[in-house]
């Protein structure tokens, strides 16, 4: 059985030479937790990931599985499960082998291993694989298999870099469902690093944005998608983004001038815009909370863009006094170029951030 483990990453600082690639990272991962770790190229997420391997020791800060501190501790000493983004097998040796290593570098008894090997590749239906080479095995088998390595040695924590990124569209779904269900049913925690929004999404507890080496927000995917802290991660999750428009207040009358047209203040904004007495803001709104229609009523103002049939919706991009937002619309409902329509928002799903910090109200308080 494995045993189950708590991380506490406290004030993870990580610097190459002058560069901080880290910034005074503090996160818990509990028990069985899927955490997932999402930012753009370059936002520090696979250092991150290294570090608690232990493959990078961190510039300042302490890591705590469980109870133990195991900032000093050597990686191949603290039982860590790595899969990587290129997945690495010895193409000279059979799957078996390939999945048997970790065991073999620990000198276990050759039987126990065979018990072993076989148990995880049933769970992760691969044992028919078990006398092929690597060069034999589709993309979505061959990482099967570095899953497979990585979860033999039954480690504490399974640590995951962008493990799908190589396979096609539609297989990168499947692998996706999954991989979420065998992490829950070995309730393993597991940490998962991806610049895949959907991804982070479909499959984490709970996802830690992260940018230019700094956690913007931790929190279930709801509280992410709906209740973003910066815009940054309003725009970075999603498929179109939210839209961001800007956006006036006037308290006294409880509107919102938007360019040319005006709405009230959101009913969960009324009382903290009065509070900060802020005036420029950013009315952010996801694309399916929000409709297009034709006949005017309180809405934003504007004329039809483009549209764009999906299948069973479409995206119509309406032009907003020269800013653009993509609203859903039904499939089958016809828009010309150029047409006149009001953007009716949902209004207890809008967002308002201060324009100045880009941070939703809600947490400047
Ligand atoms: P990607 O999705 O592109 O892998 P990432 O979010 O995982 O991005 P990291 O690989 O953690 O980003 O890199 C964060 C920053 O640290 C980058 O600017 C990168 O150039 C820098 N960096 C990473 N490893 C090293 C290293 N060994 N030496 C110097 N700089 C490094």
């Amino acid at each position: 059985m494995i045993e189950m483990v708590r991380i506490i990453l406290d004030s993870i600082t990580k610097k190459f030479d002058d560069f901080i690639a880290l910034r005074n990272i503090s996160l818990k991962i509990e028990d069985k937790e899927f955490m997932a770790l999402l930012g753009p190229s370059g936002s520090g997420k696979s250092t991150l990931l290294y570090t608690i391997a232990g493959i990078y020791k961190p510039t300042g800060g302490r890591i705590y599985f469980g109870d133990r501190d195991i900032t000093d501790i050597p990686p191949k000493d603290r039982n860590v499960g790595l899969v990587f983004q290129n997945w690495a097998l010895y193409p000279h040796m059979k799957v078996f082998d390939n999945i048997a290593f970790p065991l073999e570098l620990r000198k276990v008894p050759r039987q126990e291993i065979t018990v072993k090997v076989r148990e995880v590749a049933r769970m992760l239906h691969i044992e028919d694989l078990l006398d092929r080479y690597p060069w034999q095995l589709s993309g979505g088998q061959q990482q099967r298999v570095a899953i497979a390595r990585a979860l033999v040695k039954e480690p504490d924590v399974l640590l995951l870099d962008e493990p799908l990124s190589n396979l096609d569209a539609l297989l990168r779904i499947e692998v996706r469902a999954e991989l979420k269900r065998l992490q829950k049913e070995l309730g393993i925690t597991a940490i998962y690093v991806t610049h895949d929004q959907a991804e982070a999404l479909a499959m984490a507890d709970r996802i830690a944005v992260i940018r230019e080496g700094k956690i913007l927000q931790v929190g279930t995917p709801d509280d992410v998608y709906y209740r973003p802290k910066y815009r940054f991660v309003g725009g970075f999750l999603g498929n179109p983004p939210m839209n961001f428009v800007d956006a006036e207040v006037d308290a006294e009358n409880g509107y919102l001038n938007v360019y040319g047209s005006r709405i009230p203040v959101p009913a969960q904004y009324r009382e903290l815009v009065e509070k900060l007495g802020i005036k420029e803001v950013l009315l952010g709104f996801r694309p399916h909370d929000a409709e297009v229609l034709r006949e005017k009523r309180e809405g934003l103002a504007g004329e039809v863009y483009s549209f764009e049939p999906l299948g069973r919706e479409q995206i119509v991009t309406v032009s907003v006094d020269g800013a653009f937002v993509k609203v859903f619309a039904p499939e089958g409902e016809h828009f010309s170029f150029g047409e006149k329509v009001t953007v009716e928002l949902r209004e207890d799903r809008i967002v308002l951030f201060d324009k100045k910090t880009e941070k939703a109200l809600e947490f400047l308080v």
